[in-house]
């Protein structure tokens, strides 16, 4: 194994006695430890700490960075994850002191320029969704998601009416029967039809006056636009219920419609995905939530406030779900998103997403003609290819494929969802990727089809780990050192 895929820890690098920095001896009084802490209270040995040079740390951690893929290092083809590039000049923003040091227990008079951000970029995201209120405070997507059904719940709540059901398409992506159940509700399972869309007759059986949402994402995960989807809406609205959107694949309407105009009542947004944030391996994310008026009083509290060009926290709303997050939200990921959508503006925007369809199209044209893509010749922002026939007659699954396109420096596409394609692989480029990238990737995706199957159901053959079991690394992962005894 190459020495800068090795595994070592700075434990296994440890030499006694060597030290990043050295002090000066003490040359003040000191305190015995003992005279401030009971003896039970001491350890009788010094914890194993490694003991390194500032290099030998620098090296490992630098060499350890560089074994991920990243967008800023790779083609990252991740369909529903909108992995677009994360323009630099927003990460530069929201690092400066006057946002990254703020305190969020100062005073609102001495923070007047973040609410006034925030209430800025709740009125932009209003304006991109065609809905009237906006919250910021959602940390993820799947939590904008449940955010929005305890609003719904509230609100049916409050004018007496007792639905219980969800409807949610089978092509829909786990977080919303997830989120549905957690905000209490009954998840009900509407069929899509040969297309890849709504099955209308399928809804239109289970449509009743338990119905309180229907959660639908559109475009859908296949990468397809329902266009039934007025229909759709004044179906759940005459029946009484609220239509949510999961705005997870708003990278590819951006700016072209908006939700609030073909009938969506509430929705959250992915700005990591659309507004391009970092994707940051489960860190602080955001995931806001866009309402019609009428569900605006159950919002979380507090609410950014104007008045006479001051802006302030209204903690005063009976009708409140309550709070979601501690203070505004992750608000590091939200100044990103103030600063792409100001960049580009109105006419950006619709851009990025012109861009993010083109180039989808493109590679669809590249790929379908080894790769089938069942529904259809053209796609949204993303395609969904299938390896079943591969898998039928060379016994090669999507899995090896995707294990192989690491070999290869790219990053995997989503696998196995959505579910209602066989040997499902979604792919998203995006619009920051220029046509060479996508006609590369096309090139080597071929390359690869034509491999021996055995070198593929045994890739990645170049990284330092192989094929974990990926169910033990999810649920037991060893995140600890254990000193050998
Ligand atoms: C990413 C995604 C979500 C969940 O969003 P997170 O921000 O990851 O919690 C929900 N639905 C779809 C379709 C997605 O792609």
């Amino acid at each position: 194994m190459d020495k800068d895929q090795s595994t070592e820890l700075l434990f296994d690098l440890s030499q006694p006695g060597r030290r990043a920095a050295r002090f000066p001896a003490i040359d003040v009084p000191t305190t015995p430890v003992d005279s401030v802490f009971g003896a039970d209270d001491l350890a009788e040995e010094s914890p194993p700490l490694p003991e390194l040079a500032e290099i030998d740390v620098v090296r490992h951690f630098t060499n350890l960075s560089t074994r991920n893929m990243s967008v800023d290092t790779n083609f990252y083809p991740l369909g529903s994850c909108t992995m677009k590039y994360n323009p630099k000049r927003n990460e530069r923003l929201a690092s400066l002191p006057q946002f990254a040091d703020l305190h969020p227990y100062q005073p609102d008079a001495t923070h007047q320029g973040m609410l006034r951000l925030l209430f800025d970029l709740e009125a932009m995201i209003g304006e991109i969704s065609g809905l009237d209120a906006v919250c910021l405070q959602p940390a993820a997507g799947a939590h904008g998601e449940l955010t929005a059904l305890l609003v719904a719940a509230s609100y049916f709540r409050k004018s007496g009416q007792a639905r219980t059901k969800v409807l949610i398409p089978d092509s829909a992506h786990g977080t919303n029967p997830s989120s549905a159940h957690l905000a209490g509700f009954d998840c009900v399972q509407v069929a899509s039809d040969q297309r890849g869309l709504v099955d209308m007759n399928d809804l239109r059986a289970k449509i009743d006056g338990d119905v309180a949402v229907f959660m639908i994402t559109n475009p859908n995960t296949i990468g397809l636009f329902d266009h039934q989807i007025v229909e759709i809406a004044s179906l759940i609205h005459e029946a009484g219920g609220l239509m949510y959107l999961d705005g997870a694949n708003m990278n590819a309407i951006l700016g072209q419609t908006r939700p609030g105009d073909f009938g969506i009542d509430l929705m959250h947004f992915n700005p990591h995905k659309t507004f391009s944030g970092p994707h940051g391996g489960g860190g602080p994310g955001a995931g806001p939530i866009a309402v019609r008026g009428m569900l605006e009083p159950f919002l979380p509290t507090p609410r950014i406030a104007e008045r006479d060009g001051q802006w302030r926290l209204d903690f005063d709303r009976p009708d409140s779900i309550g709070r979601v997050r501690s203070f505004f939200g992750n608000t590091g990921v939200l100044v990103r998103a103030y600063c792409y959508i100001r960049t580009h503006g109105a006419e950006g925007l619709k851009s990025v997403s012109t861009n993010a369809v083109l180039n989808a199209n493109y590679l669809l044209s590249l790929v379908k003609d080894f790769l089938p893509v069942p529904h259809g010749d053209r796609c949204m922002h993303e395609f969904v290819a299938s390896a079943s026939g591969l898998h039928k007659s060379r016994g090669v699954r999507t899995m090896d494929i995707a294990k192989r396109l690491l070999d290869r420096g790219y990053h995997a596409p989503t696998v196995y969802f959505p579910l209602v394609v066989p040997e499902a692989m979604m792919i998203e480029p995006t619009e920051t990727e220029s046509k060479e990238t996508l006609e590369q990737f096309a090139d080597v995706l071929r390359e690869i089809i034509e491999e021996p199957a055995e070198l593929l159901q045994q890739a990645p053959h170049t990284l330092g780990i192989s094929r974990p079991d990926e169910v033990r690394a999810a649920r037991k992962p060893v995140l600890r050192w254990q000193a050998s005894t």
